[in-house]
């Protein structure tokens, strides 16, 4: 068997045609969705993935605005900027791009956004909505892997899913969401004794740990669906998950590529979230 390949950039822009669509519907009633994004010193990447996020809005028709601080920038200062925007009904999400220097405390930080604007979903009113089924914003990653099971003829109802990885950003928020589509979840960690026999035994893998080849083709039943999560480097540089990709192609029946699968999902999901906000508020 070689999977289906399922492609995050398509699926990604159907639903971007959809946030478009809403977003110009609110733009009708005079609303614009506006996500503010505030990076807190240089890092590299963080300046790509902040810069990516306000093109990503641009595109969709959505308002952005990016605060740039330098590193040396105090816990206070920031807190008092993100009240400020809590406050500032231009702006329906805010986003505090991770990670923030050494002398703040993230999730301090993190737990001084409004709920009603973490469109991150990290903050810990977030974290207790998912948990408990109430209404709240999904941290993207997880969520854009949602999608992409919901993209497939695939009923996840009772099927076996093992998540790798239980960080609050991504593993576990994914094993919440599989709970709450009926199946039966399994969460794996760096402790556990025998990953391969857990995974074996998966109808649904989902690996979110950030180390090449975590799972290799002996370690998938035939016809299984496998999500990447990881982002890693190969030996020539470029980027690969965490999945043996061509091994596990030949085993399961659908898989995400790296690039081009679950990545391009994160960002539309923080469009979809941050369009949401903005919808609550019109609601209200
Ligand atoms: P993280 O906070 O470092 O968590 C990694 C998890 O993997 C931890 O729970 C760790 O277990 C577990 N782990 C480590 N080694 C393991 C092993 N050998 N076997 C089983 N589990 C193991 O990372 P993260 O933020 O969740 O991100 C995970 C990956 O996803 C990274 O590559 C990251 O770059 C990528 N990512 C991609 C996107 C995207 O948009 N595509 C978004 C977010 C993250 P312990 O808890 O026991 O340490």
């Amino acid at each position: 068997m070689t999977a289906q390949r399922i492609d995050g950039n398509a699926l990604s822009l159907k639903l971007r045609a959809d946030v478009s669509r809403r977003t110009a519907a609110l733009k009708v009633k005079g609303i614009t969705p506006g996500l503010a994004v505030i990076l807190v010193g240089e890092n590299p990447a963080s300046q790509v993935y902040v810069r990516n996020k306000v093109k990503a809005c641009a595109d969709s028709g959505l308002h952005s605005v990016l605060e740039k601080y330098p590193d040396t920038l105090n816990e206070a200062d920031l807190l008092d900027r993100i009240e400020a925007l809590n406050q500032d009904d231009s702006i329906h999400g805010i986003l505090v791009q991770l990670p923030l220097p050494a002398q703040m405390d993230a999730q301090r930080v993190i737990e001084a956004i409004s709920p009603a604007k973490d469109v991150d979903g990290f903050h810990i009113a977030s974290a207790g909505a998912l948990m408990t089924g109430m209404p709240g914003f999904w941290p993207c990653t997880p969520y854009g892997c949602m999608k992409i099971l919901e993209s497939i003829p695939y009923d996840l109802k009772g099927k076996h899913a093992v998540v790798i990885g239980r960080s609050n950003i991504v593993g576990k928020p994914m094993a919440l969401m599989l709970l709450k589509k009926n199946a039966t979840v399994t969460i794996c960690h760096s402790a556990t004794q025998d990953l391969k026999a857990m995974t074996l035994q998966a109808d649904v893998i989902v690996a979110a740990v950030g180390q090449r080849n975590v799972v290799t083709a002996d370690m998938v039943k035939p016809g299984a669906v496998v999500l990447d999560v990881g982002m890693n480097r190969n030996d020539e540089g470029k980027l690969c998950g965490d999945v043996d990709f061509v091994g596990v192609e030949q085993i399961a029946s659908y898989i995400t590529p790296v690039p081009g699968g679950v990545g391009p999902m994160t960002i539309t999901m923080l469009l979809v979230n941050t369009l949401e906000a903005a919808e609550r508020t019109s609601q209200s």
